[in-house]
């Protein structure tokens, strides 16, 4: 390729909104036959809303919200953020936090008010040996309705259930449809529960949803893709999503993201339309074309 085409092609990108980090990822990415888009921020708008609360220990909804509120209040977690802000919205106070500890990829557990209380999945539930049995039938409940339902215990018990819904971004069911057309592999990737993924997935036309990814797990699904001789796009926002973005072929950033997985990818997207993707991918073969 020669320095003119790349410097046009990166130049025309740019006017687009898609930032290709060095002249050589402009040509790479013409190669991509697979995206893996991140679900949650990237697919999705990605600021959750709190919509359900089931109390399951007869304690009052306002207590059980302000033990719940106050150890979401110490993790940075989108999820937490929208509890937190769902517990405020009900004007209920936060009781006051002795210990905390954040478990990526599982959830919480905090010392509040003398209570030890853990909230997040079902995993973490087990991990701890809390019996969860009665749960079960609501949580699905929720998960079909592609929610994010999170549980919690106090002091070893089952105490409730929280949950939370995000909304598609407007323009995902095209821009996915459109990588379709391309004859693109399009798998959506999550830490969320198969259930609630494969609910978003059926909104947004991917049938290909690899769930329950634990934070470390997102980069070896890459891998396994480039080792059966796949050419590999990641599209993530979030921390979870950086050794992803970094080692595949390709990695594309979300421009509303987190800096550091700005800084992991090769291609930032400045609009968070998936759009962009498509765009980038005929922007490249166009360079090539002119090259060859
Ligand atoms: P995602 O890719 O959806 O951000 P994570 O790996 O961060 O997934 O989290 C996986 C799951 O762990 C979440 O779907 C949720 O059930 C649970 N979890 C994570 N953080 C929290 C939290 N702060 N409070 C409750 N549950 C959490
Ligand atoms: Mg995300």
């Amino acid at each position: 390729a020669t320095p003119t085409s790349i410097m046009a092609g990166s130049g025309r990108a740019a006017e687009f909104g898609i930032l290709f980090k060095a002249g050589e990822h402009l040509e790479t990415t013409h190669r991509i036959d697979t995206v893996i888009l991140d679900k949650t921020g990237t697919v999705t708008n990605g600021t959750p809303v709190l919509t359900n609360v089931i109390v399951g220990n007869g304690m009052e909804e306002e207590e059980f919200l302000s033990l719940i509120g106050a150890a979401e209040k110490q993790s940075e977690h989108p999820l937490a953020e929208a509890i937190v802000q769902g517990v405020q919205a009900r004007k209920i106070a936060l009781s006051d936090v002795r210990e905390f500890e954040a478990i990526p990829g599982y959830g919480v557990k905090a010392v509040v008010k003398q209570n030890m209380l853990l909230v997040g999945t079902r995993k973490l539930m087990k991990r701890n040996n809390v019996d969860i049995a009665s749960a079960e039938a609501v949580m699905e409940e929720l998960e079909a309705q592609g929610k994010t339902a999170m549980i919690a215990s106090i002091e070893g018990e089952y105490a409730g259930i929280i949950a939370v819904a995000d909304t598609i971004k407007e323009t995902s069911l095209d821009a996915i449809a459109r990588l379709k057309a391309m004859d693109i592999e399009v798998i959506m990737i999550t830490g969320d529960n198969q259930r609630t993924a494969n609910a978003i997935g059926n909104q947004v036309g991917i049938d290909q949803v690899i769930a329950e990814v634990l934070p470390e797990g997102k980069a070896e699904e890459v891998k396994k893709l480039q080792n059966s001789g796949k050419k590999v796009a990641m599209v993530g926002d979030g921390i979870n999503d950086a050794p992803a973005l970094a080692l595949a072929d390709i990695g594309m950033a979300i421009g509303t993201g987190t800096d550091i997985a700005m800084e992991a990818a090769d291609i930032t997207l400045i609009r968070g339309d998936l759009n962009s993707i498509a765009d980038a991918i005929l922007m490249s073969r166009k360079t090539m074309r002119n090259i060859k």
